[in-house]
């Protein structure tokens, strides 16, 4: 269905749990997240209800995310639900990729068909301190099991972090003439306390450009500006939710892992359907769709998200 802006509302963005095995500086606090009454979280029969009141309203693209879906013990059968669901066309999933190693066939014949992971760094020892305790070989292996398992489509995403990965950028877009798949670089966005990250660390995705003077443009792709390297397998993508936000494209609905209706990223409004019959799922739906704001607030390092969660608690 359409929004109150004429906006053709297609994707919904399902968050399927808060914790992660991961704790990225930018994303979670040390500590995790304050685990939730079971009772609070969307159970599966909901997470499914609710991917089929999207449907009947339209939403033809789901993509599964979190917190880390991989570390729901059902996740495998929770894709193979929702893609089986009648007017889903695409399942994608969202991962930190560490677990994906044994899981990457599974989620194919479950259905999954596009897989995007997030990898900010290809040092290990930036690997573990941005994630305070991952091993980039995991992911690395991950990436290699995804590239092999016949999905659509295999991007990684990397969230650009001045001082931190700048000086990587040609070496992360290599991948991209390597292997077939879409390396995108992300602006940070200015979440929540982001106390660990200053002013340097918010660099505009033009910086990419200037590391990569041989990148020819191709025609943009949903919230991506394409380039290519010559002779690359994969593209290049830039994504500037800050720099250069898409609200006017905006497509997406978010569904936190317990349960609230989120319209916008970056607005604290949210809308409860734990609890619900799909008809009224549906209803509620209708309702944040049709409330979904034009645009949200600036964002900056100093003027930071009104989101009122931190990522992984939203579904990013
Ligand atoms: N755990 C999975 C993962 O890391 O891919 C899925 C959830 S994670 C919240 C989804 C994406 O959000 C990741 O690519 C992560 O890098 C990105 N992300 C988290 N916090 C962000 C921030 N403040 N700015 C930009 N991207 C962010
Ligand atoms: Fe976990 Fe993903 Fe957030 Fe990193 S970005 S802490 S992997 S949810």
């Amino acid at each position: 269905m359409k929004d109150s802006f004429g906006r053709e509302i297609k994707y919904l963005r399902l968050s399927i749990t808060e914790l992660c095995n991961l704790r990225c500086r930018y994303c979670m606090p040390e500590d995790g997240v304050c685990k939730k009454n079971h009772a609070d979280m969307l159970t599966a029969e909901e997470m499914i209800m609710a991917v089929k009141a999207a449907a009947s309203l339209g939403i033809t693209k789901i993509r599964i995310t979190g917190g880390e879906p991989l570390v729901k013990r059902d996740v495998i059968s929770l894709c193979r639900s929702i893609a089986n669901v009648d007017g889903i066309e695409e399942v994608c999933i969202t991962t930190n990729a560490t677990l994906l190693k044994d899981m990457a066939i599974p989620l194919r014949e479950a259905g999954v068909s596009h897989v995007n992971l997030s990898m900010d760094t290809l040092d290990e020892e930036k690997y573990r301190y941005i994630t305070r305790r991952g091993e980039l070989k995991d992911a690395l292996e991950g990436m290699e099991a995804a590239l092999s398992a016949g999905f659509d489509k295999v991007k990684l995403n990397a969230v650009l972090i001045g001082g931190f990965n700048d000086d990587e950028i040609p070496a992360m877009a290599e991948l991209s003439r390597k292997y077939p798949m879409d390396v995108r670089f992300i602006e940070l966005m200015p979440m929540h306390d982001g106390g660990e990250f200053g002013q340097a660390a918010y660099l505009p995705c033009s910086k990419v450009l200037e590391y990569l003077p041989e990148a020819q443009k191709l025609q943009q792709e949903g919230v991506a500006a394409m380039y290519r390297l010559p002779g690359a397998l994969g593209r290049i993508g830039l994504i500037s939710p800050v720099s250069a936000h898409f609200c006017g494209t905006c497509d997406r609905l978010r569904l936190t892992a317990d349960g609230k209706l989120k319209p916008c990223l970056h607005s604290p409004v949210e809308y409860p359907i734990k609890g619900m019959t799909q008809k009224q799922m549906a209803e509620e739906m209708k309702r944040a769709i049709l409330s979904k704001p034009a645009c949200h607030d600036e964002l900056s390092a100093t003027q930071r998200s009104n989101a009122g969660r931190s990522m992984n608690r939203i579904g990013g």
